[in-house]
């Protein structure tokens, strides 16, 4: 056969459709709820995984009232990473499209539980026999929480994607070392803030707060979603007036009125952080922390 031939050209190019096709029915589909968490997975799978965000930017977890468009994302999943303790829909949602796919909980992983342990032994609950049992589940919030997490959500995507395994585990390594270097960067910037009193607008930051020195006072809004109570409020009133704190936070994704309240009757000023990100100069998670800690210098110095 003369190479070149109509026949051998026809051969090669099926040859390669196959292969494509091939490929691309192997590039597993990951869902992933929240913003940062997605980001993150993101990073790790590179070209090799279909990774989609649930939650929307600007869109709370804790208020997310999913559609019957998401259900039906849901149930071509191979994979779906969730953070557990505030985004439940997504175990509901998996449960109704009847998905078969594996589900990764961001706090259960080891890695994350042994990292919060670790690092914050005076924000997480243990049983007698000294097991972690409760904690705050903002736990990307902190970049070296999400460095011990980041090998064990490679060998998920590694698990239900073998060919890619090593590429995966790669640009894990590469992300954790970013993360390190993330973290040192922070702390060098946040140093001048420590002790400084933080009202952040609701829970999602005991951790950044605990690991970059700030002193957290109270927050707005007990329950994300929810307009505090009077007798709430005025007891986050007294403790941000005996604080002595300049600047309280409200935040991207939820309703900003309360903050506004209690920052004219406490007479400070009023900022904004953004937990989930998303945004333009937020994309990545990375950038995120930064923009967060860029306003936090700016208010609180
Ligand atoms: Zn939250």
């Amino acid at each position: 056969m003369r190479i070149g031939s109509r026949k051998g050209r026809w051969r090669i190019l099926a040859l390669s459709l196959l292969l494509a096709l091939g490929c691309a029915a192997a590039r597993p589909n990951v869902i992933v709820s929240i913003h940062p968490l997605f980001d993150l997975v993101r990073q790790i799978a590179g070209d090799d995984a279909d990774v989609v965000r649930v939650l929307a930017p600007g869109a709370s977890p804790h208020t997310f009232d999913p559609t019957p468009r998401d259900v039906a994302r849901i149930a071509s999943a191979d994979l779906i990473v969730m953070n557990g303790g505030l985004d439940l829909w997504l175990r509901n949602l998996v449960e109704a499209s009847g998905a078969r796919a594996v589900v990764v909980e961001l706090i259960a992983l080891t890695g994350v539980r042994d990292a919060l342990a670790g690092g914050f032994p005076n924000l997480v609950a243990r049983d007698a026999g000294g097991a972690v049992v409760g904690f705050n589940a903002h736990v990307w919030l902190d970049p070296l929480v999400m460095a011990a997490a980041v090998p064990e959500l490679a060998r998920a995507l590694a698990d239900v994607d073998p060919a890619a395994a090593e590429r995966y585990r790669a640009r894990a390594a590469a992300l954790v070392g970013d993360l390190e270097a993330l973290h040192d960067e922070l702390a060098a910037a946040l140093a001048p803030l420590a002790g400084a009193p933080f009202v952040p607008f609701h829970d999602a930051w005991p951790y950044f707060a605990a690991r970059y020195g700030l002193d957290l006072i109270v927050e707005i809004e007990p329950f994300p979603g929810r307009e505090p109570s009077p007798a709430y409020l005025r007891m986050a009133l007294a403790l941000i007036r005996g604080s002595g704190a300049r600047v309280i936070f409200s935040e991207a994704q939820l309703e900003r009125r309360p903050a506004e309240v209690v920052a004219a009757e406490a007479g400070v000023a009023l900022a904004e952080l953004d937990p989930l990100g998303g945004l333009p100069g937020r994309e990545r998670y990375q950038e995120l922390l930064r923009w967060n800690a860029a306003v936090l210098l700016e208010s609180l110095r």
